[in-house]
């Protein structure tokens, strides 16, 4: 019996080929997982700010192109690599900005995967989910509930999980005063897991236009910063427990460390290159304190997919197919989008 091999199909992938390079659609042959990974089909990918870092080669540590990006990609599991056990073939499964850790790190050797030293991020150090399949290794992949569809669980796999995941680290327990900063991809996010966490929500936008959206989302209550002195308002609530930064300005999140209450924290995740200003002072009058928060690793993205199973929070999104992908894009760039952006296969 002779047996003949077919070639392997070619599948469509939106890559780089160099820093500032524009998206091309492109044939390429399916990938086959190595030891200790799997191959998953893409259903969806969303398309993060934090993409901009591979489509003008701006990561700190150095892209190597051509590049696929992505790292909020929701598939099935299709074929599983050497030694993989614990995923089947056909499982649903969604990676997130933590791609893989070495285990072997002292971070890692605490436990503490989501600070690896040698961090794998999909779409930075291995290609991503803007493609119709790619090979990820199992410790970053999370497990889909079947009730979520995969355009809206693919948002909570970054933008999700780190609001999830700085709200329920932050301090802030049942009936605190939460205030929320900025009304976008990430804080529609924000507003709705802090009002399911039960905290009382301030959400802080600008303009009025928005309070409608705030509040239908879990806001009991919208400071409007172009009309008033969120700080104030704030302090008009005994002020906030946890600030959740989520717009990606310095100068707002300066103007708000007044809003704190007494051992109020600034719980940063909007990423801007400019300093915060803050004075000893500020931090010492009510032992206040500041603080960074990056995503989580892939049981965090577990937790933030089951939690919103149960309690209804879902991102609002506007779809793309993969070959409009610049387009997808460019969209994201422009601020426009209500509010993530997510790429069908
Ligand atoms: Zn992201
Ligand atoms: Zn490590």
């Amino acid at each position: 019996m002779s047996t003949t091999k077919l070639a392997p199909a070619p599948m469509k992938t939106a890559l780089l080929s160099g820093p500032g390079a524009d998206f091309q659609i492109v044939e390429r042959e399916i990938p086959d997982p190595a030891v200790g990974q799997v191959r998953i089909k893409v259903q969806a990918c969303g398309v993060c700010h934090s993409d901009v870092f591979t489509k003008e080669g701006s990561w700190p540590g150095g892209i190597q192109y051509p590049r696929v990006p992505g790292h909020e990609v929701v598939g099935r599991i299709d074929e599983l690599g050497a030694g993989v056990s614990g995923w089947t073939k056909g499982q649903r499964v969604g990676v997130g900005w933590h791609g893989g850790h070495d285990g072997t790190c002292t971070p890692c050797r605490r436990g503490d995967f989501r600070n690896c030293q040698n961090l794998k991020i999909p779409g930075i150090s291995y290609d991503g989910g803007y493609q119709e399949y790619m090979v990820a290794p199992v410790e970053a992949l999370a497990a889909i509930p079947e009730s979520l569809n995969h355009t809206e669980a693919a948002p909570l796999l970054c933008a999700g999980m780190t609001t999830f995941n700085a709200l329920r680290h932050s301090g802030a327990g049942p009936g605190d005063p939460v205030a929320v900063l900025g009304v976008g991809g990430l804080g529609h996010l924000g507003i709705q897991f802090a009002n399911k966490f039960g905290y009382r929500v301030a959400a802080i936008g600008r303009g009025p236009e928005t309070e409608a959206l705030a509040k239908k989302l879990g806001a009991s209550l919208y400071i409007d910063s172009r009309a008033t002195n969120a700080a104030e308002e704030l302090q008009k609530l005994g002020g906030a427990r946890v600030i959740l930064a989520t717009a990606p300005s310095s100068k707002a999140m300066s103007g708000l460390i007044d809003g704190l209450g007494t051992n109020g924290n600034l719980m940063v995740i909007g990423v801007d290159t400019n300093p915060i200003e803050v004075t000893p002072l500020q931090l010492i009058s009510g032992t206040r304190t500041i603080q960074g928060w990056s995503t989580g690793s892939s049981i965090d993205a577990e937790d933030t997919l089951r939690f919103s199973e149960l309690t209804g929070v879902r991102p609002v999104i506007e779809t793309y197919p993969l070959e409009k992908a610049a387009e997808a894009y460019a969209r994201m760039i422009s601020g426009k989008a209500q509010f993530r952006v997510v790429l069908t296969m």
